[in-house]
């Protein structure tokens, strides 16, 4: 198969954990036969420093003349960095809100698997982490609370704000119909969280998935409250496979479920608009502290890679080889240093890309 890739290699970490992602696409190339085509796309800091903005036409165009867009991580040190003088539309993170937006992203997809191996940086009790867990969050990104109507007005002497929470039934369907394709693809079971209790939004995000779920008779769906969601994530996470919810909801519990992992650079994430394509990229940021010293973990990087060839090219074999290749290395005691602990062996950013080769 021939794709076209864009590749978003950021600031801090961002470059080196694209390589050691690419290195394995490579590699995958190789054993299969695919033919991926990249292209450099500047973003974030780096496309400050050129261009003077964060995100230009350009890069919106190479983006969309790409089958899916494999990124790093942008941004640099908040206090220290020049970028933070600038005003808030102009600095690195202006770069990501505007990809999301200009390429209609409204699915955002968080995996948090516990992996047997590192089980003990796993905050739950003992008896919860050793269960293990892998489940994968499905967060509606672009509607909801964080983009209805709000205003601060002053009410008979009282200064009063509002926020507006606003679902269609479309921005429901639309959200539920990818949650229920990507079941397919797991263990298909979809738990949809809301707050159908209080809330009319709730409601009609609840009414909207049962309809969606007759379309998929395999999967079993089950609805469950925000705050006893919150509960279960942290008493019995094994039970959930993928989890359906809306921005805000989904914006807390995927921060919930990344932490109860205890290794955020473990953690890949996508976001998929109605066709596709996708950006895939890490779960965590730049990390200026370790930026170029070949010590960052690339895991999450190139288990995004793996999501990539999984949801935007139907690679399904391939992805699993890669996810299985990381399993394989950590079964085998190779370890960055933010996962690292006494007797393991410890390698740099690019030995734990050629460690995920090897496996392939
Ligand atoms: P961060 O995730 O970059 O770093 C938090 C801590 O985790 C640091 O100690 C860092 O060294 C460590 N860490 C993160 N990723 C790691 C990896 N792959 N391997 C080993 N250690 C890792 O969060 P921060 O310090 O709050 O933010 C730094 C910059 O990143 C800011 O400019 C922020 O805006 C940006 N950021 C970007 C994204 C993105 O590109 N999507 C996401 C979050 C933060």
């Amino acid at each position: 198969m021939n794709y076209k890739i864009g590749l978003i290699r950021g600031d801090g970490i961002g470059p080196e954990i694209v390589n050691e992602a690419k290195k394995v696409l490579d590699r995958i190339c190789e054993k299969y036969g695919h033919s991926f085509e990249y292209e450099d796309i500047l973003m974030g800091g780096c496309s400050i420093d050129v261009h003077g903005v964060p995100l230009t036409d350009g890069a919106i165009e190479a983006a969309k003349g790409s089958d899916a867009v494999l990124m790093g991580s942008i941004g640099g040190n908040t206090s220290t960095s020049p970028w933070y003088k600038l005003p808030p539309d102009k600095r690195p993170e202006a770069g990501l809100l505007g990809i999301r937006k200009a390429l209609g992203l409204f699915a955002n997809l968080r995996p948090s698997k516990l992996y047997k191996e590192l089980s003990s940086a796993c905050p739950l009790r003992k008896e919860t982490a050793d269960k293990g867990f892998d489940m994968l969050i499905m967060r509606e990104l672009t509607g909801g609370l964080y983009f209805g109507d709000r205003y601060t007005k002053d009410v008979n002497g009282v200064r009063t704000a509002v926020d507006t929470l606003s679902y269609n039934e479309d921005e429901i369907r639309r959200i539920a119909v990818k949650a229920f394709e990507v079941a397919k693809k797991r263990r298909k079971k979809v738990t949809s969280i809301d707050k159908a209790n209080v809330l009319d939004s709730s409601r009609l995000w609840r009414a909207v998935t049962e309809e969606v779920s007759k379309d998929y008779p395999d999967i079993a769906l089950e609805h469950m409250l925000v705050d006893n969601a919150a509960m279960q994530l942290v008493k019995d996470p094994g039970q959930f496979d993928v989890i359906l919810t809306e921005n805000m909801f989904g914006d807390i519990l995927s921060d919930e479920a990344a932490e109860i992992t205890g290794s955020i650079g473990m953690l890949p994430s996508a976001s998929l608009n109605e066709t596709k394509f996708g950006l895939y990229e890490p779960s965590g940021g730049s990390a200026p502290d370790i930026a170029g010293k070949n010590i960052a973990n690339p895991i999450a990087t190139i288990l995004s890679a793996a999501m990539m060839l999984r949801f935007s090219f139907d690679l399904t074999e391939e992805a699993d080889r890669i996810d299985n290749a990381v399993q394989a290395v950590l079964s085998k005691g190779i370890r960055t240093g933010d996962i690292w602990s006494e007797g393991l062996r410890r390698v740099s950013t690019s030995e734990m890309g050629d460690a995920v080769c090897d496996e392939i």
